[in-house]
């Protein structure tokens, strides 16, 4: 282990003891058999080295593909999964203006984002959303986080996002030979506090997921804000927003999208708007944002469960 790895595998411990999705011991489990399987648990690919980066158009993407291309100068192939049962359409709209914008700085190094239509959801799981948890209280408490707040989560999803990640990159080998290793998840210090497949475990887990499922001992499946070998600390989103700061072009806030509606314009008072909101703050970066309503109000929770579930079922007429 490296002097650099040292203090911050005395700051994990500290950092995990009060977070309940974490497990340090399954961390540790994962690291200790990968570095007995291939020497290593993550390193990171030399200049020019194919990379998968799994965007969304939301900020931590987008800034991730940002460092990736402007600091390592690693050529970013992102891949953006969408289920046609859940259109999102800010984000797909998101995610090709800001391929337009970063088309010619990032020269040699820019990779069309390819659309990749999977679908997130069983039938069946959708459909007893619909017929059983707006009646049952227990089953809505156990998708509040902390905060109170609701959280959409699919069972496993970054697992499963991982997956269809190696469907994208063997098309790539197929169609150019290219053969890639390591694929950039985006998700951040506090995406843990609230989702357990959004945590560091869950992403060490996938990665020994991976190399099993594929047979292929040098597969690498992490995210920008858990590397001990690349960064001082666990990052957030106002982190990596302060660290894409350092390169040009500037990041064109405007143009991404966080919101977990699925309004023309973000809504300004979801989670995800509200951590948005934050972020930016706390990185000094001007809001440039057109929000739906701009003051911030009290959200009500019920209210967060009822749209959502509109929006995942296309649910029309029961809260109306
Ligand atoms: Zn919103």
């Amino acid at each position: 282990m490296s002097k650099k790895q040292q203090p911050k595998k005395q700051q994990l411990k500290k950092f995990f003891r009060h977070k309940k999705l974490e497990n340090i011991q399954l961390i540790e489990g994962v690291e200790r058999t990968l570095t007995n399987n291939r020497g290593y648990v993550f390193k990171m690919p030399k200049p020019k080295t194919p990379v998968i980066l799994l965007l969304s158009g939301g900020l931590d993407s987008v800034s991730t593909w940002k460092i990736l291309v402007k600091r390592f100068k690693l050529n970013v192939y992102p891949v953006v999964f969408q289920d046609p049962k859940e259109p999102r359409a800010g984000e797909r709209r998101a995610v090709k203006d800001i391929a337009r914008y970063f088309k010619k700085p990032f020269g040699k190094l820019y990779h069309e984002p390819q659309f990749f239509t999977v679908s997130f959801l069983a039938n069946e799981y959708r459909r007893s959303f619909d017929q059983h948890l707006y009646k049952n209280p227990q089953a809505i408490a156990s998708f509040l986080d902390e905060r109170g707040y609701f959280n959409v989560d699919l069972p496993g999803l970054t697992g499963a996002l991982a997956l269809y990640a190696m469907q994208f990159r063997n098309s790539l080998f197929f169609k150019s030979n290219l053969k890639i290793n390591t694929i950039f998840s985006s998700v951040v210090r506090s995406d843990g506090e609230a989702v357990a497949h959004q945590t560091f475990t869950a992403s060490r887990a996938i990665m020994l997921m991976l190399n099993g499922v594929m047979g292929e001992k040098h597969l690498q499946f992490t995210s920008l804000a858990f590397e001990p070998e690349l960064f001082e600390t666990y990052l957030d989103t106002a982190d990596l927003l302060e660290l894409q700061k350092r390169t040009k072009p500037a990041l064109p806030v405007e143009k991404t999208w966080s919101c977990l509606m699925d309004y023309q314009h973000q809504c300004g008072v979801c989670r995800s708007c509200l951590n948005r909101k934050a972020a930016l703050k706390t990185a000094g970066i001007t809001d440039t944002t057109y929000y739906r309503q701009p003051l911030s109000s009290k959200v009500n929770i019920f209210n967060q469960v009822k749209q959502w579930l509109k929006k995942v079922l296309q649910y029309d007429r029961r809260f109306e």
